[in-house]
This record gives C-alpha cells, sequence and structure tokens, in this order.
C-alpha cells in the first residue's frame, strides 16, 4: 500500500438515528477514534442530524459527511440540499451515487458526475460508489460495468489535485449479509487502481479506494489486507459503535 493512502473507515447511517440517537452514536464513534491516529473516521448521518453531530465531533479527528448532495448551489429544488449548506453544516465529505440512489432514486453515471463535481466545487470531498448487480456479476460484466461507471466521473477526478475516494460497493453485498471474499474484492479494486492510473499515476496514487458491502468486524480484517482496499465504506455494522469501532481498529497499519 502506498503510504499516503490512510486507511478511511466511512460509517453510512442511511435513513437511521436522526436525532438524539444520532448524537449518542457519534459520541461513542468519537471516544474509539481517539485511540486510532493512524485512521480516518468519517461518519454520515441523515441530514436532520448533521448539526447536532458537527457539535458533537468538533475538535475530534472524527469527520462528518453528508450521504447526498444535489449539484446546484441554490434555488428551486423542494426537498434538495446542496453543497454550500452541507459546508456550513460542518462536512466535509460527501457520499455521492451510492447504489439505493442509483436503484430508487434513477439517479444515472452522468448525475453522479455532475454531483461528484458539485462537491468538488465545494470543498467537499466525494466517496463515489460504484458497483454491479447480482445479475452483472453473473454474467460475468462487473469490470465492465463498474469501469462505464467510473468513466463518467473521471474527467472530473483527474482535474483536481485533491484525494477524492471511490468505494466499490457490489450491489448484490448491500445489507444482504453477503460479502465479496478479499479475492474478488482485490481483484476490482486492483483493476480500478489500474484505469486510474492509465489516467494518471499520481491520481492512483491519492485515491482512497473503499470496499463496502457487508462490511463487519469479522470479515474487515482480510477485506483491509487487501493491497489495493484503503477502507470501507460500513453501513449496518456503522450504526452499532462497538462493531464500527472493531472494524476501524481492523484498518490500522503497522506503524
Ligand atoms: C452501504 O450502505 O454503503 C453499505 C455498504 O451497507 P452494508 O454495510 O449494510 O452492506
Amino acid at each position: 500500500m502506498n503510504p499516503s493512502r490512510r486507511p478511511l473507515i466511512a460509517g453510512n447511517w442511511k435513513m437511521f438515528n436522526g436525532g438524539r440517537a444520532g448524537v449518542e452514536l457519534a459520541e461513542a464513534c468519537v471516544a474509539f477514534a481517539r485511540d486510532l491516529p493512524g485512521v480516518d473516521v468519517v461518519i454520515a448521518p441523515p441530514y436532520t442530524a448533521l448539526a447536532a453531530v458537527a457539535d458533537t465531533i468538533d475538535g475530534s479527528p472524527v469527520a462528518l459527511a453528508a450521504q447526498n448532495l444535489y449539484p446546484k448551489d441554490q434555488g428551486p429544488f423542494t426537498g434538495e440540499i446542496s453543497g454550500p449548506m452541507l459546508e456550513e453544516c460542518g462536512c466535509t465529505w460527501v457520499i455521492v451515487g451510492h447504489s439505493e440512489r442509483r436503484q430508487i432514486f434513477g439517479e444515472t453515471d452522468a448525475f453522479v458526475a455532475e454531483k461528484t463535481s458539485a462537491a468538488l466545487a465545494h470543498d467537499l470531498l466525494p466517496i463515489v460508489c460504484v458497483g454491479e448487480t447480482l445479475q452483472q456479476r453473473e454474467a460475468g460484466e462487473t469490470l465492465r460495468v463498474v469501469k462505464q461507471q467510473i468513466d463518467a466521473f473521471l474527467d472530473v477526478i483527474a482535474r483536481t489535485p485533491k484525494a477524492v475516494a471511490i468505494a466499490y460497493e457490489p450491489v448484490w453485498a448491500i445489507g444482504t449479509g453477503k460479502t465479496a471474499g478479499p479475492t474478488e474484492a482485490e481483484e476490482v479494486h486492483a483493476a480500478i487502481r489500474s484505469w486510474l492510473e492509465k489516467k494518471d499515476a499520481d491520481l492512483a496514487k491519492r485515491t482512497r479506494i473503499l470496499y463496502g458491502g457487508s462490511v463487519k468486524a469479522d470479515n474487515a480484517a482480510a477485506l483491509l489486507a487487501c493491497p489495493n482496499v484503503d477502507g470501507a465504506l460500513v453501513g449496518g455494522a456503522s450504526l452499532d459503535a462497538g462493531s464500527f469501532g472493531a472494524i476501524a481498529r481492523a484498518a490500522r497499519r503497522p506503524s
């Protein structure tokens, strides 16, 4: 692993813990993150908890992410939240193109690229999600599908020196308890690294590629030991500070 790619463990709380429970979970994350100076810990609460969680983690090593953004600064977009609003709430990261947004809300590759660009324009580092469905995997189309998703935003991330993160999240592994094995995950992560390298050697060096899909305390170490797995995007297990902390501890590198 390149030493500049510090392990990054991000928790996607989805539509859970929007109020007081979010603050309590954030407090517990701060407590374990203080003992993990070599690991970047990011939490992504729902919008309604962002401001309160920002206060809770202020001055701690935990960083705040939003789960989504709209790619315009302001305007008549009822129900949407913009990059400047997220920045004002204390976010430094934003998840973009999660498969639930692609599948349930019909987000296209082009829209995901637009959101990636908007995030970068506003000092929000995007965690851009890609991944194939079970049907696509079974048809042997995994690498083609993931490459197509990445090609849509490759120019956007190559024109900035900022270090974005890409999360490879096979759709069939999200919330299902099924995980890609380390060999399956590493195959896709290595392919992603090679596409970045082809575009720009420094882009490949600075981009962290996270694995996501039913990461738990008991499978994290094997996945995180893969040479091209730089961290994890964790859904269900991030709702429990004990499990999330154990995953973050598994990401520690020997000093
Ligand atoms: C996710 O929501 O990004 C995710 C990976 O969920 P889970 O860990 O629950 O599969």
